[in-house]
């Protein structure tokens, strides 16, 4: 496993020991120093999953000789199985020895010939055409994030986000002080997006719905109807869709990927993605906004200004990656995804089946896209357990097993499972689960 793992294993600290003065320094004129740290991100950092994680992890038991299984990550890329491509390798290496044509500074948008080729890409799955200019480079999907939902902020703004939600939404809508307004999933509906709450909750200082599709975490793909009546009913509303769609390489089940752009002569769609998940390359940071805007509705009311502006006081992605992007979205073979996706199929069906043995965890659809399966916790069948957080608490505890309590996502008394991890630590961890499940069974009434 790599370095960057977030998992303390209990392993010492690599740090040397350095010695700190502990006694207050004293200042010339006895006074104290005038800087403090400011608090405005704290209410917005709390909603991040790695505090949960932390007192996880700081939960497993040195002395159970059992080593910790992190099956609450969301990050394959540091297992061998999951590795990208040797085109994107190549591309970055290119990139890098181009006689320092990557060396200077981007402009605040991206360079042009990295924006083209996002134009081009996404444009064999369009029917109104995009061009250049209505591409944006951004550091990874993150920013394409920060940047709408600031370049959307104004007073009493508010916004759609799903009830689960990739927590930096959350986040920046905390941050810029816009009110953030959620609307159901329908687990038994797969997944699907409650319509009738979407039109209940919005009113006129609703900026936007924010969707993400494929879904992560649950795994689902929205059907190109479905799709179609998200569209309608933006429209109906007067709002823009802003469509997360950073797994959309990542697809092994039915339903295929079916880009919300599609509908931009129904409503203006703003498409959020990068090649992070699709190409295992989190790391590397580049990613796009794209406007699907045929009747230039974000440039008369401003919005492609504001992110042009937000765009132009912000970091850019790194210049060698922006000259490798052309490379790594024209090379990268299509058998490189189909392998990932295999990979994720079976495991996906090795969690998905092996759940069976496991009442008290009820998944109600398989994943089709993504590298997580949520799974229903079922508190009745257990003795003396209260809550999702309890149950990994005490997995972590009995099993060295870490799993996420879907509290922290929105989702209180499920579970999330990574399953972009290795075959091996899947089965294992359900020799662990079945442990635990038997331990803590409520015993039947005679
Ligand atoms: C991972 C993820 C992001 C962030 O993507 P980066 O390219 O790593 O910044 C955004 N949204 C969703 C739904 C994600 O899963």
């Amino acid at each position: 496993m790599s370095m960057n793992l977030f998992v303390p294993s209990f392993a010492t600290d690599q740090d040397e020991e350095v010695e700190r003065n502990m006694e207050p320094q004293t200042l010339p004129a006895g006074g104290a120093w005038r800087f403090k740290g400011n608090n405005a991100a704290k209410e917005a950092a709390s909603v991040s999953m790695k505090g949960t994680l932390t007192r996880l992890f700081d939960n497993c038991s040195h002395d159970l000789n059992k080593t910790i299984l992190p099956l609450g990550h969301g990050d394959p890329t540091i297992y061998p199985c999951f590795q990208t491509s040797v085109e994107a390798e190549d591309a970055v290496v290119e990139s890098l020895r181009s006689g320092g044509a990557a060396n200077s500074y981007a402009p605040g948008i991206g360079i042009l010939p990295a924006r083209r080729a996002v134009a081009t890409y996404l444009n064999r799955d369009l029917p109104n055409k995009i061009k250049s200019d209505d591409i944006f480079l951004t550091v990874g999907c993150c920013q394409g994030i920060e940047t709408m939902i600031h370049a959307l902020s104004g007073p009493k703004a508010n916004i759609l986000l799903p009830s689960l939600v990739y927590p930096l939404y959350h986040s920046h809508a905390i941050h810029s002080l816009v009110e953030i307004r959620k609307y159901d999933l329908l687990p038994e509906q797969d997944w699907e997006i409650d319509l009738q709450c979407i039109e209940a909750i919005a009113d006129e200082n609703t900026i936007a719905i924010a969707i993400t599709n494929p879904h992560n975490p649950c795994g689902n793909v929205y059907t190109h109807d479905h799709l179609k009546k998200v569209a309608e009913t933006a429209r109906n509303l007067g709002i823009m869709v802003i469509s997360d769609e950073v797994y959309n390489k990542t697809i092994y089940g039915e339903n295929p990927f079916v880009p919300m752009g599609i509908f931009s002569s129904i409503v203006p769609v703003v498409t959020l993605d990068s090649i992070s998940k699709g190409w295992l390359v989190p790391g590397w940071r580049i990613g796009w906004i794209a406007m699907n805007d045929p009747y230039n509705v974000l440039k008369t009311t401003g919005v492609v200004e504001s992110i042009k502006e937000h765009l132009d006081i912000s970091p850019d992605p790194s210049t060698i990656l922006q000259f490798a992007l052309p490379n790594i979205l024209e090379n990268t073979r299509k058998d490189f995804f189909e392998k990932n996706n295999s990979v994720l199929s079976q495991n996906v069906d090795l969690t998905f089946n092996a759940l069976k043995d496991i009442p008290c965890l009820v998944c109600p659809k398989k994943p089709e896209s993504c590298t997580y399966l949520v799974a229903k916790l079922d508190l009745s069948l257990l003795e003396d357990i209260t809550s999702d957080v309890d149950f990994c608490m005490k997995l972590a505890r009995e099993e060295n097993l870490v799993l996420l309590p879907g509290e922290v996502l929105g989702l209180k008394n499920w579970v999330r499972f990574s399953i972009g991890v290795e075959r091996s630590m899947i089965e294992e961890a359900f020799v662990r689960l079945k442990g635990f499940f038997a331990r803590h069974i409520k015993s039947q009434p005679t």
